[in-house]
Parts: structure tokens; sequence; C-alpha cells
């Protein structure tokens, strides 16, 4: 384990009295990561920023782009002399013993928040992409 990098920051004027604070980082170049948004955002009193637009439908409470959902397969398995079920895919995964699917289906749960859908339609839709 290495040596946490520990950084004593104030911020605002010392005559204005504000503490000092400690925060830990795990390596130098994560501390000065940070000293470099400190130094941008210095002077100014709010910030919003922006991620890279998703560029298929995504869930409009955390902006999420993968859901939970159904699917019908038809899967090999394994199965007794009198023809109970045993397990999936004599030769390894699920995954590889399904030979034919069917298109998704709904109710669908966004993986990262958790939000219900019935529907894909109810999710938020990408910018149209500008072509040139
Ligand atoms: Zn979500």
């Amino acid at each position: 384990m290495s040596k946490k990098v520990i950084l004593k920051i104030r911020f605002g004027k010392p005559s204005t009295g504000c503490p000092m604070s400690e925060i830990e980082f795990d390596t130098e170049a994560e501390r000065d990561a940070y000293l470099q948004g400190v130094d941008d955002m210095d002077g100014w009193e709010e910030y919003e920023y922006f991620e890279d637009e998703p560029t298929t439908p995504f869930c409009p409470a955390c902006r999420g782009v993968e859901f939970k959902a159904h699917q019908v397969c038809r899967v090999n398995v394994v199965v007794t002399g009198d023809n109970m079920f045993v397990r999936y895919n004599p030769d390894g995964d699920l995954g590889s013993a399904i030979y034919d699917f069917y298109v998704p289906f709904g109710s669908y749960e966004c993986c990262n928040c958790g939000m219900k859908f019935s529907e894909l339609s109810e999710l938020s839709q990408p910018e149209q992409q500008e072509t040139p």
C-alpha cells in the first residue's frame, strides 16, 4: 500500500479566518488535478459542466444508457433420461448456449438508478447528430 498524499488547503483570504482543510489523495497526480480545478475555479462563484451527449435514448433521471429487460431465447440444456432439466449448456456459460432469440421487451429498469419504464419511448432522446 503506497502512502497517501495529504493536501492542506485554506479557501478564502487568511483574514477571513476560514479554517484549514486536509484532503487525502491516493497519488500526487490526483492532488495536482484537484489543485488545477481549484485554480481554474478561483474567482468564480458557480459552475456547471457538460458531459458528452448520449448517442442512444437515455434515462431521464440519471442519463444512464443500459436497461434491464426481458428476452425469450432458445437454449441448449442438459436433461436426465426422463427429460428432466439438469442445467443450461453442456459446454460452457449460458450466453454460448443460446442459439435463437427474439426482440427484447419490457418492462425496463435503468441499470444505473433503478427507474422503471414500461416502454422505451419514455426515455429521453439524444440530440440529433449534425451530419456534415
Ligand atoms: Zn437512470
